[in-house]
C-alpha cells in the first residue's frame, strides 16, 4: 500500500510530541499536523513545564512510573546536549515543603528525578510554616521554547502543519488514513468526551532572577519554579471553570501566597498573566478505534486528557500512541493484501 497518511489534530505539547514519535517510528508515514492554534497560544504555552508527576486514579502507577521515566530520560538527553537552550529545558533543584508529614512520605517518582531525599532540619527552618520537605532535583521546560523546538524539528522532518479547526474527525476520512486525536481540552467539544473537564490554572511569570531553586508547596497550589528567563509563580485549580480572563484579585493572592514561601520574590518585577485550561479526566485517554460509515473505515487514535502533569509524562504517552499508529497502519496493511487476493 502506498505511505499511510497520518493526521495529528492538535499543537500542543501532546500533538507535537506524538507526531515526532510517530515520524520516528514510522518514517515510511506521510505526517500532518492540523491545528486551529499553535505555539504561543495553546494551553502547554501557559504551563509551569516542571517535571513533577500528578496522579491520575484511573491510571495502573506503574504506567505513570514508565510515562514518567520515559519523559524524564529523553528530556535529561536533550538538557545534556548543545540543544538544551534552545528547546529550553534545564535542570532545577529545590524542595518541595509539608505544613504535616504526607501519607506517601516516598512518592512513587522518588527514583526517577535525581537526588530524592528527606529534607534536614536546617533546610527546613526556611520554611518556619512547614514540618516536612523533600528535596530532589528535577527538570524544567520553558515551554514556548520547547513548543518551537518540537515545530522545528518536524518541519525538518517533512511535516507539514497548518492552521485548522476540525469540527469532526470524520471529516478527514478521505483525505488521511489514520487521524490521532491530541486536542486537549478541545476534545471535549471534538469527540464529544463529557468525562473530560477544564481545570483552570492561572500563574504569573515575574522577574527574579536571584530565585534559583524551585518550591513547592505539598498541597501542589502554590509553587515557585524558576525558568531560564523568569519565573513562575502559581497557581490555581478551578474544576470546570472554563474562562481564560486573568483575575486581578487572584494575581495578588497568587503573588501574597508566593512571597510567604520566598519573601525574596517581594522585589520581584515586570509580572505577566497567564490562563491555561488543564485538560483533565480520570486517565488519559490512549486509545485506537475504528471509526465505520457506510462501508468506509477510519482509524483513530486518541492521546488527551493529561490534565496538570502533561509536560511530565508527554514522551511517553506519544510514544504509546505511536505504537497504536503502528498497530493501525498494521492493520491497513493486513486488509489492503486481503483486498487483493
Ligand atoms: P493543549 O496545549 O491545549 O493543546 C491542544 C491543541 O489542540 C491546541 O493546539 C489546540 O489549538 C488544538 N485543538 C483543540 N481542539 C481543536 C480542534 N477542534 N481542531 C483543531 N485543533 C484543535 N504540566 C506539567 O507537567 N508540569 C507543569 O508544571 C504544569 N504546569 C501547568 C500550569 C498551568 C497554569 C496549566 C494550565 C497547566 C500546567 N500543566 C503542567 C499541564 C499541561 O499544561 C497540560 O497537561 C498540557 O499542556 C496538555 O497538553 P495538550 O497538548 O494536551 O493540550
Amino acid at each position: 500500500m502506498a505511505a499511510p497518511k497520518v493526521a495529528v489534530v492538535g499543537a500542543g505539547v501532546i500533538g507535537l510530541s506524538t507526531a515526532l514519535c510517530i515520524v520516528e517510528t514510522c518514517p515510511s508515514c506521510s505526517v500532518t499536523v492540523l491545528s486551529d492554534q499553535f505555539s504561543p497560544n495553546t494551553t502547554s504555552d501557559a504551563a509551569a513545564g516542571i517535571l513533577i508527576p500528578h496522579t491520575s486514579p484511573g491510571t495502573p502507577i506503574h504506567v505513570q512510573k514508565q510515562w514518567f521515566k520515559e519523559t524524564f530520560t529523553y528530556l535529561l538527553a536533550i538538557s545534556n546536549s548543545a540543544e538544551a537552550s534552545e528547546a529550553g529545558i534545564h535542570l532545577i533543584s529545590g524542595w518541595q515543603v509539608f505544613k504535616n508529614t504526607p501519607k506517601e512520605e516516598i512518592p512513587f517518582w522518588s527514583d526517577v528525578v535525581l537526588g530524592f531525599r528527606s529534607m534536614s532540619e536546617a533546610e527546613l527552618q526556611k520554611f518556619p510554616q512547614h514540618r516536612f520537605g523533600q528535596a530532589f532535583t528535577t527538570l524544567k521546560c520553558d515551554c514556548p521554547p520547547y513548543l518551537l523546538w518540537l515545530e522545528k524539528r518536524l518541519k525538518a522532518t517533512g511535516v507539514q502543519m497548518y492552521t485548522r479547526k476540525v469540527a469532526d474527525l470524520w471529516e478527514l476520512h478521505s483525505e488521511y488514513n489514520i487521524v490521532v486525536n491530541c486536542a486537549g481540552i478541545g476534545a471535549h467539544q471534538l469527540v464529544g468526551d463529557e468525562k473530560l473537564f477544564p481545570v483552570r490554572g492561572q500563574v504569573l511569570k515575574v522577574h527574579a532572577p536571584w530565585v534559583k531553586n524551585f518550591i513547592r508547596d505539598g498541597d501542589g497550589l502554590t509553587y515557585i519554579y524558576p525558568g531560564i528567563h523568569r519565573v513562575t509563580l502559581g497557581g490555581t485549580r478551578e474544576k470546570k471553570n472554563w474562562s481564560l480572563s486573568p483575575d486581578p484579585s487572584t494575581t495578588k493572592d497568587i503573588f501574597d501566597r508566593c512571597c510567604s514561601l520566598e519573601p525574596s520574590l517581594c522585589g520581584a518585577q515586570d509580572v505577566t498573566v497567564k490562563v491555561g485550561l488543564r485538560p483533565s479526566r480520570w486517565c488519559v485517554r490512549l486509545q485506537r478505534e475504528v471509526w465505520s460509515q457506510g462501508g468506509v473505515k477510519l482509524s483513530v487514535v486518541h492521546n488527551y486528557g493529561h490534565g496538570a502533569g502533561g509536560f511530565s509524562i508527554h514522551r511517553g504517552t506519544a510514544k504509546e500512541a505511536a505504537r497504536l499508529v503502528g498497530e493501525c497502519i498494521a492493520g491497513l496493511q493486513g486488509s489492503s493484501s486481503r483486498a487483493k487476493l
